[in-house]
C-alpha cells in the first residue's frame, strides 16, 4: 500500500467528469458549471422566476408551506445525474450532492428545530435500496444532527408522478403521509427536504399533514427545482 493511500484512503472521482478529486465527488471545474439558481427567485418556491416576488406557478396556487429554498435548476447534466442516482442505484452521486446541500444549508438563516426527509413508500424503498433524500441529507445530519428519519412516513404507494398534471398529482398524494411521533414536531419549525421540486404538490401535502399534527411552521429545501416554463415567465403581467 502506498503512503498516499493512507492519507487519501478513497479514490473519489468526480461524478461528472470522472477526474480524481480529493474533496467530495464534484471537481472544481464541474462545480462551477452547476446550474445554481441565482438572481431573481420566487419567494415561495425558490425557482428562477423572472419576477421580483412570486413566480407565475405560485401566483396560481395556495401553498401549505412557508417557503421552499431551491439550490439547482433541474436540467441538463444535473438532471441526468439525479436520475442515475435514483434509478440506477448510483448512491455515490447522492453522497457528492449531499456536500452541496450541507454547504447551502449553513447559509440559511432560519431557526429550524427538526429536519425531515420527504419519506418514500416501503415498496419504493425496496426497489431503490435507499431514500434518496436521506442520502442527500447525510452531510447536514453529520454536522448539525436533528434529522429524523423514522417519525414521518408515506403510507400510500403513489405511482410515478412524472408527466402528471398538478391536479392529478395532488389527488394521488391525498393522505399519503403520516406522522408516527407527533411529540417530535409539536410547535416546532420543520425543514422538509426533497430531491426535486416539480409542482410543489409533495411539499404541500407533507406540510398539510405536519401542520395538522401540530407543527408550527414548515419550510422546504430541495436540491433541484424544475425550470419554470419560459413562456409562462414571458406571458407574465
Ligand atoms: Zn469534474
Ligand atoms: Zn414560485
Amino acid at each position: 500500500m502506498k503512503i498516499l493511500d493512507l492519507i487519501f484512503p478513497q479514490n473519489v472521482k468526480c461524478i461528472f467528469c470522472s477526474k480524481e478529486v480529493d474533496e467530495y465527488g464534484i471537481c472544481k471545474e464541474c462545480y462551477e458549471k452547476l446550474p445554481f439558481i441565482t438572481g431573481k427567485t420566487c419567494i415561495k418556491c425558490g425557482g428562477k422566476s423572472g419576477d421580483p416576488n412570486v413566480c407565475i406557478e405560485c401566483k396560481n396556487s395556495r401553498h401549505e408551506f412557508e417557503q421552499v429554498f431551491s439550490i439547482l435548476e433541474y436540467s441538463g447534466d444535473t438532471k441526468q445525474k439525479i436520475l442515475a442516482f435514483k434509478q440506477n442505484k448510483r448512491k455515490n452521486i447522492g453522497v457528492a450532492f449531499s456536500e452541496l446541500v450541507g454547504e447551502y444549508f449553513e447559509k440559511l438563516n432560519i431557526p429550524f428545530d427538526v429536519i425531515l426527509p420527504v419519506p418514500i413508500h416501503e415498496n419504493r424503498l425496496k426497489e431503490r435500496g435507499y431514500n434518496q433524500s436521506e442520502i442527500l441529507l447525510q452531510r447536514i445530519e453529520n454536522t448539525y444532527g436533528r434529522v429524523y428519519k423514522n417519525i414521518f412516513v408515506r403510507t400510500k404507494d403513489t405511482p410515478h408522478q412524472t408527466g402528471l398534471s398538478k391536479e392529478h398529482r395532488e389527488n394521488n398524494l391525498k393522505n399519503a403521509f403520516k406522522v408516527l411521533d407527533k411529540s417530535k414536531i409539536k410547535n416546532k419549525t420543520v425543514l422538509l427536504f426533497d430531491d426535486v421540486y416539480t409542482t410543489g404538490s409533495t411539499f404541500d401535502e407533507c406540510a398539510k399533514t405536519l401542520k395538522k399534527c401540530g407543527a408550527f411552521k414548515v419550510y422546504g429545501l430541495c436540491l433541484c427545482r424544475s425550470p419554470i416554463k419560459i413562456s409562462k415567465i414571458l406571458n407574465n403581467d
